[in-house]
């Protein structure tokens, strides 16, 4: 696999300020920002808690650049649970000589067991106490898809596990420092190589009162809709596959802050609400945490 040239990275660094929402001035520091990604000065310990590996399954559908380049050429992984070769020993030693020497940027895939440590374990160690560790010696820790954000279907009410997203749990630990939140059942590829790439050229991004970059989560997925004038009009949809608006169907879409109706998903070829699904609100603050929440409740009323 060839290397990235100064000219593909530039080009890269343009299109990661076009999906940040800066503007182009901005393109030069992001291609040095993921030039740093790649050349490992801004290097990314990846660690997983309860999850499902969703989210770095995401990550490996990142279309621009394709997974291909993106683990080769593009993201120094200094670990990762699913992707690195290393495993056993070798992989404990990897990680520990990691956290030992700090300085590198840590994503968090997946809830933690608090009430049950034991339940997610590193080497035998509770994965609880490696998070802890390692976020002291990060220089930013990206809570990456819906359960590190928030908990998640991990926390859903009633499991045995005592289960609390990534920033809970840091904060009953002591932990101080700011936890940004990328929720997503799984994250989008761009909100995560995006927040990468500015925190590494500009430091934090600007955030929501929930610590969520407002570049990818400042609207809801309502205000974009493709569907937004038959709500208006009140033309909803009775049955799947109908046309219109599918507000009585379920959709999530008013309350759930997430760019899905504009950024598409699978390269931009698509997301739920313009296939037909109702959004279910896998990037809510609220996602799977009650045996209430509502997945395609229908006959929901329009608020007046
Ligand atoms: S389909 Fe969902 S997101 Fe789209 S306009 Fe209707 S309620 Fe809003
Ligand atoms: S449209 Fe809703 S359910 Fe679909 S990916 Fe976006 S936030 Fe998740």
């Amino acid at each position: 696999m060839e290397k990235m040239t100064r000219r593909a990275f530039l080009a890269l660094g343009a299109r990661t300020a076009a999906l940040l929402g800066l503007s182009a001035a901005a393109g030069p520091g992001l291609a040095r920002a993921l030039e740093n990604l790649a050349d490992g000065t801004a290097p990314v310990l990846w660690l997983q808690g309860q999850s499902c590996s969703g989210c770095s399954v995401s990550l490996l559908n990142s279309e621009a650049p394709g997974p291909a380049e993106l683990l080769t050429d593009y993201i120094h992984l200094l670990f990762h649970g699913t992707l690195s070769a290393a495993t056993g020993e070798t992989a404990e030693q990897v990680i520990e000589k990691s956290v030992e020497l700090g300085g590198y940027y840590l994503v968090f895939e997946g809830a933690v067991p608090q009430g049950m440590p034991r339940a997610c374990t590193m080497g035998g160690k509770p994965m609880g106490d490696l998070l802890e560790r390692a976020a002291r010696g990060a220089r930013a820790v990206l809570a990456v898809g819906s359960c590190a954000s928030f908990g998640g279907i991990p926390a859903a009410e009633n499991n045995p596990t005592g289960s609390v997203s990534v920033p809970d749990y840091l904060a009953g630990r002591g932990y101080s420092g700011k936890v940004l939140r990328l929720p997503g059942c799984p994250c989008h590829p761009d909100w995560i190589v995006g927040t990468l790439a500015h925190v590494i050229r500009f430091g934090l991004p600007p955030v929501d009162s929930f610590n969520r970059p407002t570049a990818f989560y400042g609207r809801v997925i309502h205000d974009q809709c493709p569907r937004f004038s038959d709500y208006e009009r009140e033309k909803f949809a009775a049955r799947f596959g109908d046309e219109g608006c599918l507000f009585k169907l379920g959709c999530l879409g008013p309350e759930t802050h997430a760019d899905c109706s504009s950024r598409l998903w699978n390269g931009g070829i698509n997301y739920c609400v313009r296939a037909g699904g109702p959004c279910i609100g896998c990037a809510s603050e609220h996602f799977a945490l009650t045996t209430g929440f509502p997945f395609y409740t229908k006959g929901r009323q329009k608020p007046a």
